[in-house]
């Protein structure tokens, strides 16, 4: 018997809520949670650590084969990134690490090495997997498509406060231009660009609160696939 898997493809700009939103909506509906930033992370950060530059196109290219990475879950349900056999999870979401994993996303030969290693995922599990080009590129079939979103006043605020729990000491209006700048260079690059697929259905968070925001994405995913 050959089984159907599902998939579920959540856009949106930086810091929309989506990691959040699709980890919490995938332990709802039993699927696989698939953080793709994540890996576009791990590969800048192997990049970081050989000291190549994120736009150093012949570096990157000579480079990327020796990125062995692995998608690991935990029992929680969370993602952990194996790269070359260290978990890197925890050195992943710095400001610094989301700065070089926008500027490394536009290299194709980085885009071409991870989209097999994403469609791999979604043909052996069902999967909520947030991105940039997740309904446009990766999963241009997924049975349901939503693109989140939130004003860019609410986003920054939302990663500041992340960030500030964290420890991590910055300021507001830089968490804001950072954001501005990183959303700038990934709605404009040529390859696989940060854009609402034709089919997917717009949620604006911006009034909801986390709760309300997973709510809102199961309930349209059951809408759609009916009862699992
Ligand atoms: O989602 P997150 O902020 O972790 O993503 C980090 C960066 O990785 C994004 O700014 C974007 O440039 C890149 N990315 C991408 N395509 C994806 C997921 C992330 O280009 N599907």
């Amino acid at each position: 018997m050959t089984q159907t898997y599902h998939s579920v493809a959540i856009d949106g700009p930086a810091g929309a809520g989506k990691s959040t939103v699709a980890r919490a909506a995938a332990k709802a509906l039993g699927f696989v949670y698939v953080d793709t930033g994540a890996i576009y992370r791990t590969v800048g950060y192997h990049m970081d650590f050989l000291g190549i530059g994120p736009r150093d196109t012949d570096g990157v290219t000579r480079l990327i084969g020796d990125a062995n990475i692995q998608i690991e879950y935990d029992p929680a349900g969370g993602q952990h990134m194996i790269l070359n056999g260290s978990d890197v999870t925890e050195e992943l979401r710095t400001p610094e690490m989301s700065k070089i994993a926008s500027a490394i996303s536009g290299q194709k030969v980085v885009r071409d090495y991870l989209l097999e290693m994403q469609r791999d995922v979604a043909r052996k599990h069902s999967v909520v997997m947030d991105g940039r080009d997740i309904g446009t590129v990766v999963l241009p079939h997924a049975d349901v498509k939503i693109f989140l979103t939130a004003s860019p006043e609410i986003r920054a605020r939302r990663r500041f406060e992340e960030l500030s729990a964290k420890g991590e000491k910055t300021a507001y209006e830089q968490v804001l231009e950072d954001q501005r700048k990183r959303d700038e260079q990934d709605a404009g690059r040529k390859i696989a660009p940060l854009k609402q697929a034709k089919d997917a259905i717009l949620l604006d968070t911006s009034d909801f609160t986390p709760e309300q925001s997973v709510e809102a994405v199961v309930r349209l995913v059951r809408e759609k696939l009916g009862p699992l």
